[in-house]
């Protein structure tokens, strides 16, 4: 189990996200050890945690940038990322986005349609500029089969369709203010077992020939990110396997000489550093359930209510015996729980609890539903 400074809790006001920042730097030597065994590139998924600390460690280790918005792309330069290792993604970009992106010339925009394509170029033109561009393409990996794969079918609205890519690549021939410089994918999110990135290196193989047959030279290859995190064992698998991940690429990936590959990862590299911790307000007895009242609620994190996911939650008391409790927060919803029927140490008004592998999508999602405060944050080497 993490040892958690609990006496240094009891003096703070709750709740807050504390961050393990000696797990992220190991996590981070990790990721940049096994990517520059293949000279492979990380952006980091911005939109995971935002955390000024957070980013400025990665930015140390020396990763760029993914960003899914304009205010993503001004967050990461004001924190000190280099332009030239931002990229852009997102199915709405606005036109002052787009400007932004095409000021601080960041190294690409990931294009998910063809009306997206041709305000690009037009406002690239009317800068007298050229923007380099990553096709976003939607490999239709079967969801079926995968049903943890949420961003890579036919139906849904990310990326731009194989059936289209013969028209979009017409078109692009047309748009004079706009390089292509690569093709893009993203698949989903949590993905554990390893099976659909060996799917998607298939039909990344295959796409190749289609713009080979076209004389057109792939310069970058952006794979971008999904790998999965422990939630059920943060203590026993706290560093994703990284290695595992990248030797699925390079095991079925056919690259070509000159050509650079990109990740976009996110989750797995903050994910299991933060924690939410909270205050027991209450413990209630119902007529069929026993609750733990937290002052933390779906406003502080938000995943079991918005997703149905699952975190390990600690009672960091010295108690010894157990009960079951259904852990809730204070808001004004039923969907504000935290866990049904989970056996937590015998807990009392006061006990600190710790929700755990809270570091990607929770604090960054916070909310002041209900006019609460936002959440601070507590780092574990200050
Ligand atoms: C969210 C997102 C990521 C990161 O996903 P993780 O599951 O956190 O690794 C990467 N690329 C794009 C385009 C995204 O939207």
């Amino acid at each position: 189990m993490q040892a958690f400074p609990i006496e240094k809790f009891r003096n703070l006001q709750t709740p807050f996200y504390f961050y393990d920042i000696e797990l992220l730097r190991k996590t981070l030597q990790v990721v940049v050890l096994e990517a520059a065994k293949y000279d492979y590139h990380i952006h980091y998924a911005v939109k995971a945690n935002k955390n000024p600390r957070i980013l400025s460690i990665i930015r140390e280790m020396g990763l760029g940038a993914d960003c899914v918005s304009g205010g993503e792309i001004e967050t990461v330069l004001n924190e000190g990322f280099s332009a030239e290792k931002v990229v852009f993604a997102g199915v709405g970009k606005t036109d002052w986005e787009i400007n932004l992106g095409l000021e601080k010339d960041i190294f690409c925009f990931n294009v998910e349609s063809i009306p997206e394509l041709v305000v690009i170029n037009h406002l690239a033109c009317a800068k007298n500029t050229i923007a380099r561009v990553a096709l976003r393409i939607n490999p239709e990996i079967d969801s079926h089969t995968h049903h943890y794969i949420t961003t890579g079918i036919k139906d849904n609205k990310f990326g731009i369709n194989l059936d289209q890519l013969d028209r979009v690549l017409d078109m692009l021939s047309t748009l004079s203010s706009i390089q292509l410089v690569g093709i893009h994918f993203h698949i989903g999110s949590q993905i554990m077992d390893l099976t659909p990135f060996r799917l998607l290196c298939s039909q990344v193989n295959e796409l190749q020939q289609k713009f080979i047959q076209r004389g057109i030279f792939l310069k970058h290859i952006n794979f971008g990110g999904g790998l999965g995190i422990d939630y059920e064992n943060p203590d026993e698998n706290p560093i994703p396997s990284f290695r595992e991940y990248f030797n699925v690429f390079r095991t079925h990936f056919f690259v070509l000489n000159n050509q650079q590959i990109h990740f976009e990862l996110g989750r797995s590299i903050v994910g299991q550093c933060g924690n939410l911790i909270s205050k027991v307000l209450y413990v209630k007895e119902g007529s069929v359930k026993r609750f733990v009242i937290l002052d933390a609620g779906f406003t502080e994190l938000i995943r079991p209510a918005f997703y149905e996911s699952y975190h390990v939650i600690e009672n960091l008391s010295l108690e010894e015996a157990t009960d079951v409790y259904d852990v809730v927060g204070p808001i004004c919803e039923s969907s504000d729980c935290f866990a049904k029927q989970r056996v937590l140490k015998k807990t009392y008004r006061g006990d600190i609890i710790a929700i755990r592998s809270a570091g990607a999508y929770g604090e960054v999602m916070a909310s002041q539903y209900n006019c609460r405060q936002l959440p601070k944050s507590h780092f574990s080497d200050c």
